[in-house]
C-alpha cells in the first residue's frame, strides 16, 4: 500500500491537566507513560506526543522526566515510535524552561503552538511572537520537526509568517485542535474550513476534544488527514464509558482500516513526515 494510503495516529497519552480522578488510567510517572507508549504503539500508534507531570500529578516541563520516560521507551528495543513532546506542559513555566528539553533529549518532534489566546477558564495560553520565533529557530538548529497546533484560523496566518522568515520550514506539519474553550469550536465545517487554508504540500492531522473527538476524525479520514487520540484529549470512550490510551487507539486502527487505508508505522510516518531517523 502506497504512503498516500497510510494514515498517522499519534497517541496523546496524558495532557497538562487532567486529574487521574477523572480517569484513574492517566499515566502521571514515567513508567506509566512510557508503557502506555510502548502499548499505544503496539496498538497502532505511530506517534506518542508526551507531556510529563510533577509529584503532584501536574504538568511539569522538568527535562529529567522527559529524559527518563524517553529512556525508558527506548529500552523497550523493538519499539521505534516516533516521539513528540510538548512545548506548552506547564502554564507557568518561561520560555527557556519551555525550550530546555528539546536539546536535552533532542525528539523527533515537537508542538509548536501557533498562537496565544485565552484558554477558558484556566488563563492565557501565552505564545508570543517573541517566544514562536525562538522557539522555531532552536527546532531547526535541532532538526526537530515542528508539528504546528493550531486552535483558531488566525494560527494559520502566523506559521505563513515564520515561514516568510524562514523560521519555519516548508512543507509544514499541522494539527488541528479543536474544542478548547477560546480556540474555534469541533465542527465538520470548522474543520472542513481550516483544511481549506492549508497550503500545497503540507500534511495535516486533527482532533476534536471530548464528544467531538469522534465527528472531528471520520471528517479527517474523509478529508485525507493523520488523526490523533489519547486521554490527552478525550477521557471516554463512548457515553459514560472512560477510555485507555490502547482502547481509543485500538479504536483508531479499527476505523482506518474499514475506511480502507491503513495505520503507518512509525518509519512510514518518518517518511510522510520529512523527518531523518535519530
Ligand atoms: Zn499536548
Amino acid at each position: 500500500m502506497s504512503l498516500e494510503n497510510k494514515v498517522i495516529i499519534t497517541a496523546a497519552l496524558t495532557g497538562a491537566m487532567t486529574p487521574k480522578e477523572m480517569n484513574p488510567s492517566i499515566p502521571l510517572t514515567p513508567e506509566e507513560i512510557a508503557e502506555d507508549a510502548y502499548r499505544s504503539w503496539k496498538a497502532g500508534a505511530a506517534v506518542v506526543h508526551l507531556h510529563m507531570r510533577d509529584d503532584k500529578g501536574m504538568g511539569t516541563m522538568d527535562k529529567e522526566k522527559f529524559k527518563k520516560t524517553i529512556d525508558l521507551i527506548k529500552e523497550r528495543t523493538d519499539c521505534d515510535v516516533v516521539i513528540n513532546c510538548t512545548t506548552s506542559g506547564d502554564n507557568k513555566a518561561g520560555y527557556e524552561e519551555r525550550m530546555a528539553h528539546l536539546s536535552y533529549v533532542k525528539p523527533e518532534m515537537a508542538s509548536y503552538d501557533a498562537g496565544s489566546f485565552n484558554w477558558m477558564p484556566f488563563g492565557i495560553f501565552d505564545n508570543s511572537p517573541q517566544f514562536l520565533e525562538q522557539l522555531g529557530l532552536k527546532m531547526k538548529e535541532l532538526g526537530v520537526k515542528p508539528e504546528l497546533e493550531i486552535f483558531d484560523s488566525g494560527f494559520m496566518n502566523i506559521v505563513k509568517y515564520y515561514v516568510k522568515k524562514e523560521v519555519l520550514e516548508t512543507p509544514c506539519h499541522y494539527q488541528f485542535v479543536l474544542g478548547v474553550l477560546g480556540g474555534m469550536e469541533a465542527s465538520v465545517k470548522n474543520l472542513q474550513f481550516l483544511h481549506d487554508m492549508l497550503p500545497e504540500g503540507a500534511t495535516w492531522s486533527a482532533f476534536g476534544l471530548g464528544r467531538q473527538h469522534l465527528p472531528i476524525m471520520y471528517t479527517t479520514l474523509a478529508l485525507g488527514g493523520h488523526i490523533r487520540v489519547g486521554l490527552e484529549d478525550n477521557v471516554y470512550y463512548s457515553h459514560g464509558k472512560l477510555a485507555t490510551n490502547v482502547s481509543l487507539v485500538e479504536r483508531a486502527a479499527r476505523v482506518v482500516r474499514e475506511f480502507g487505508k491503513e495505520p503507518a508505522t512509525p518509519d512510514e510516518a518518518r517518511q510522510i513526515l520529512g523527518i531523518k531517523r535519530k
